[in-house]
């Protein structure tokens, strides 16, 4: 177990100690959820149980078991029927009272149903680079051909101005 302290407000503490979100995925030191905001249809994210705000905060055994929560729920991001996963979070008790417009709008996408072509796996490390939850929460993203314009150079595009790589 964990010898650091849960922070009291801390969602991801809530999902991690299973008063949140259901698990998709569990093991020594790592669970995994759907995002009920889906931006893609299978996001999902692999939260570590202790309240650790950025990676490089894990320990050993932490980092040994990141590895099989990421090809753990990326596992089961594949054998689940998204359509209907979508579909029956819309009347989740969990989500009653959060906003559904991801879900609507992913239950539209042509590519709903497809198996994930590509993942984006990523990380926001700090306040900086976007963290908006303090609690390690490892995004793991299914990618879909014709899912953005242009992927190419994918999270380099998190500074659009000096994304661009390609000869001129
Ligand atoms: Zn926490």
């Amino acid at each position: 177990m964990s010898d650091a302290p849960s922070e009291q407000n801390c969602y991801f503490c809530r999902v991690s100690s299973g008063q949140a979100d259901p698990f998709i995925y569990e093991n020594r030191s790592f669970v995994g959820i759907f995002d009920t905001n889906p931006v893609n249809p299978g996001h999902a994210l692999v939260i570590p149980r202790r309240h650790v705000a950025s990676i490089f905060d894990l320990n050993e055994e932490e980092e040994l078991d990141y590895f099989d929560a990421i090809r753990g729920v990326k596992g089961v991001i594949e054998a689940t029927d998204l359509a209907d996963l979508y579909q029956n979070m819309l009347d989740r008790d969990y989500l009653k009272n959060r906003p559904k417009d991801h879900i609507v709008t992913v239950l539209r996408l042509p590519f709903l149903g497809d198996k994930p072509e590509a993942y984006t796996v990523g990380n926001n490390d700090g306040r900086e680079a976007g963290r908006s939850i303090d609690h390690l929460h490892v995004i793991l993203l299914p990618r879909y051909q014709g899912d953005v314009e242009n992927p190419r150079g994918g999270i380099r595009n998190v500074i659009p101005s000096r994304a661009n790589y390609q000869r001129r």
